[in-house]
């Protein structure tokens, strides 16, 4: 799928100190924990049963792993300006 090639972008409203550390294509299986979350890109109401992809940002500084859903590569290209 060439989820690596994300590794390392900036994301759209961050500064250059932040960048893609992870991006893995994920679901939940635990269906009795009806959990939902919004795509960073568009905004779209995700079911996490459904597959999406899971992004984790990394910082120089050490921070990081923050975590953001989106539906797809078509979002991810958006919103790291591929
Ligand atoms: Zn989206």
């Amino acid at each position: 799928m060439g989820l690596s090639k994300y590794v390392g972008r900036t994301p759209r409203g961050y500064d250059s100190n932040t960048t893609v550390e992870r991006v893995a294509s994920h679901h939940r299986w635990d269906v009795d924990v009806e959990r939902r979350g919004d795509c960073s890109n568009c905004g779209t109401e995700l079911e996490l049963r459904e597959k999406h992809l899971l992004v984790t940002l990394g910082e120089r500084q050490g921070r990081g792993g923050e975590r953001h859903y989106l539906c797809g590569q078509l979002c991810l290209d958006e919103w790291t300006d591929g």
